[in-house]
């Protein structure tokens, strides 16, 4: 058993629709238990949400316009495929409810003048809920048994609606009691990514770019043998493809390095990804749509081949927050105190850097929480504040993470000192450099105009595109470098 995940330029017109279609006659031969869950049509989920927002603001103008582009693109798709006349009036149909119903939706918005999470995660779902019948029925037209369903009748959620987690066990219930008998039929059930439902059936989503989960949620519960991500490169890359032209395809990583990558930006991968196919040790393979012959990523528990340094990643939009002050040395519960509050502000963490003199604590949040969390930490510091022991809280924005990731770095000296040198003989400054325990995540936080350069000089130092020698042995280092070495946890600033 199989489950194939298909991303919104797969699916984004009718040539990357034929191409699926074709993928999937050829996995369906090899399997004929499979799967196929889809995203919605590129660009799509943005009209959406950005229609609805719009809505909100008294701006009715943008959701009429919007309806014109729904209509077009997928009426265009269904006719491209479907010659059967009663089945394409159906469908046609099934297009003009779902846009009415975006319509209404839009219109409540703008009436109310406000947009709840759950009405947003209505609303953002009907992306996937308007494709996912065409591609069934693109797949019938090519001859293939295959049938549409909603994911909502599939995956069971929490009520936290734009970024829901799902409810492992009912979920597996709800999947297995709905696909196995068609699969048993040899039938492709042709299910929506990303949206979801309360135990209610009130429809939620999993967060953006959240089809990937929904793909390994219905593998994980469906005991699959393989999910497969089917996307628009050749897998996962050592780098953004946008940042470095010459970003190689990666043949294996591990789930910890995959979700490294994916929490720290490759937006290949949604980060959640990884955890449903962890636990019963499904491995994913991510694939090009355009290039099928091309074995893609396989992403495995454990991988046999080296390289110290494997890809690295880069997170923009971020914040950083320092506190600070003489009064900190020696005083236990310093940490403690200042990430309850950011917790309270229910603000998530992305590094986290200490001063060994236990002057300063610092740490990156986005950009949008910052300044929830500086006032929280303001108020729970305010008596320490007001006797100077701690200096005011500090917050430099336009701030990145580049990540730098790979299991090998474990026990190969010198990956920092390389890092540090590739970067400094550019003059580029890293600001702050934390390093996880687990030692398969460098993550250096920098200006965000340094962002790029910084991707490309690593990339060139590692020599992640394999030109020549291959980073496994890369030569130590010269002692002539000034780099200074890494410890864990070390704030650099100005270094
Ligand atoms: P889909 O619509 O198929 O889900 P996404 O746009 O969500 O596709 O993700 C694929 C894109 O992720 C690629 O086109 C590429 O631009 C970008 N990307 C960023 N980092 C990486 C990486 N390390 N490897 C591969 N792709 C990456
Ligand atoms: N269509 C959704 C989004 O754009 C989910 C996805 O593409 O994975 O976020
Ligand atoms: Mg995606």
């Amino acid at each position: 058993m199989q489950v194939l995940k298909f991303g919104g330029t797969s699916v984004g017109n009718a040539k990357a629709i034929a191409q699926t279609v074709f993928v999937v006659a050829e996995q369906a031969a090899r399997d004929p238990h499979t799967v196929v869950v889809t995203s919605a049509m590129s660009g799509v989920t943005d009209l959406l949400i950005d229609s609805a927002r719009a809505a909100e603001a008294g701006d009715r103008q943008r959701y009429r316009d919007a309806r014109q582009t729904l209509l077009g693109r997928h009426h265009d798709v269904a006719e491209a495929f479907v010659g059967d006349l009663d089945e394409l009036n159906r469908l046609g149909g099934e297009i003009d409810e779902r846009v009415r119903e975006f319509e209404r939706l839009c219109m409540a918005v703008a009436i109310l003048g406000e947009l709840t999470d759950r009405g947003l995660a209505v609303i953002s779902g009907l992306g996937e809920r308007l494709l996912a019948p065409i591609l069934a029925a693109a797949l019938r037209a090519r001859g293939l048994r295959a049938e549409f369903v909603d994911a909502g009748e599939l995956i069971v959620t929490d009520d936290n609606f734009a970024s829901a987690a799902p409810q492992m066990e009912a979920t597996r219930a709800a999947t297995r009691a709905r696909l196995l008998p068609l699969l048993e039929q040899e039938i492709i059930p042709v299910v929506t990514g990303f949206v979801a439902a309360t135990p209610n059936g009130i429809p939620t989503v999993l967060g953006r770019g959240g089809s990937d989960y929904s793909g390994a949620l219905l593998g994980a519960a469906l005991d699959a043998d393989e999910i497969q991500i089917w996307t628009d490169v050749d897998g996962v890359l050592t780098a953004d493809p946008r940042i470095v032209p010459d970003a190689r395809s990666l043949p294996e990583l591990s789930y910890n390095e995959a979700a490294e990558l994916a929490y720290f930006g490759a937006k290949v991968l949604h980060p959640k990804t990884m955890l449903p196919a962890i636990d019963r040790g499904i491995p994913i393979s991510v694939r090009n749509t355009f290039n099928p012959a091309f074995p893609g990523t396989r992403v495995v528990a454990r991988t046999s081949n080296g390289g110290a340094v494997k890809a690295l990643t880069v997170i923009r939009g971020l914040t950083l927050v320092t506190v600070a002050g003489r009064g900190m040395m020696g005083v236990p519960g310093i940490a403690a105190r200042t990430f309850a509050a950011v917790a309270a502000q229910g603000a998530s963490v992305l590094m986290i850097s200490q001063a060994s003199s236990e002057q300063s604590i610092c740490f990156v949040l986005p950009e949008g929480d910052t300044a929830r969390v500086a006032a929280g930490l303001e108020e729970a510091f305010s008596v320490e504040i007001r006797r100077r022991l701690i200096d005011r809280v500090t917050c430099e924005s336009d701030i990145v993470i580049v990540a730098v990731v790979g299991e090998g770095m474990k026990g190969t000296p010198g990956i920092a000192a390389r890092l540090f040198s590739a970067l400094g003989e550019h003059g580029l400054n890293v600001i702050a450099v934390a390093q996880g325990s687990s030692e398969s995540n460098i993550s250096l936080a920098l200006a965000a105009a340094d962002a790029d350069a910084a991707v490309r000089y690593i990339h060139d130092a590692f020599n992640l595109a394999g030109k020549g020698n291959c980073n496994t042995q890369y030569p130590m280092l010269n002692t002539h470098s000034a780099a200074p070495a890494a410890t864990k946890g070390m704030s650099l600033r100005g270094a």
